[in-house]
């Protein structure tokens, strides 16, 4: 899955809309300190799904909208979009008849986050496993945040077999097989609860 462009708006410290071309090959982002290096990360992380304020390096998720300088007041609203080759046709059948995907997360202060695929309102599940099924997502180990090396060399063997499960493409399979079981439960239950309504009409 090749990502051929960021757009952002609104997010954290760019405030002006601000587009960032992939090319094909190593693209690398290169800026004195505080100047928006990880941010452009946490943009992606957070594009693809990212549901965790702290992974954000912030207090609360509305924390990712550009919060104000001295020059300039704060917004109310963040967007993220990511453009993402689906030539190759390997997106979900849902998304799989175009040839790029625009997948965009847009937060507005106090109406929380919505997403879209190519202009269609889409739900967070189906965001996250797009990505799952890509092999990436905002808990890919193809992240390497500072720390992220020291935390996979002391983490415990279930979080390691997480990694081995991504590098094998497999996630979006155990997110699948996780819902598959809660849908089960929840026919068992409704079962069980027609057997007491029969018996009762016995
Ligand atoms: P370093 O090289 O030191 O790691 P960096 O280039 O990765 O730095 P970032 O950490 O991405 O820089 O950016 C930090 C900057 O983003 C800080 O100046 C911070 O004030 C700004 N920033 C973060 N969140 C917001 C926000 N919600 N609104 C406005 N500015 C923000």
């Amino acid at each position: 899955m090749h990502f051929s462009k960021l757009r952002l708006t609104g997010f954290k410290s760019f405030v002006e809309p601000t587009e960032l071309l992939i090319e094909e090959g190593l693209t690398g982002v290169v800026g004195p300190n505080g100047c928006g290096k990880s941010n452009l990360v946490e943009a992606l992380r957070w594009v693809m799904g990212e549901t965790s304020a702290k992974q954000m390096r912030g207090g609360g998720m509305e924390d990712v909208i550009f919060g104000g300088t001295e020059q300039r007041p704060a917004r109310n609203m963040a967007e993220v979009g990511l453009y993402v080759a689906n030539d190759d046709r390997r997106a979900p059948a849902q998304f799989n008849s175009a040839d790029e995907l625009e997948v965009v997360r847009r937060i507005e202060r106090e109406k929380g986050s919505h997403y879209r695929v190519n202009g269609k309102d889409v739900r967070a599940r189906d965001v996250q496993l797009l990505f799952a099924d890509a092999a990436t997502g905002a808990r890919s180990a193809g992240l390497v945040s500072q720390g992220k090396i020291g935390s996979i060399v002391q983490a415990k063997a279930s979080d390691r077999r997480a990694l081995l499960e991504e590098a094998a493409n497999i996630r979006g399979l155990h997110t699948r097989r996780h819902e598959a079981e809660l849908r089960l439960r929840a026919a068992e239950q409704n079962l069980e609860r027609l057997d007491d309504v029969l018996k009762a009409l016995e």
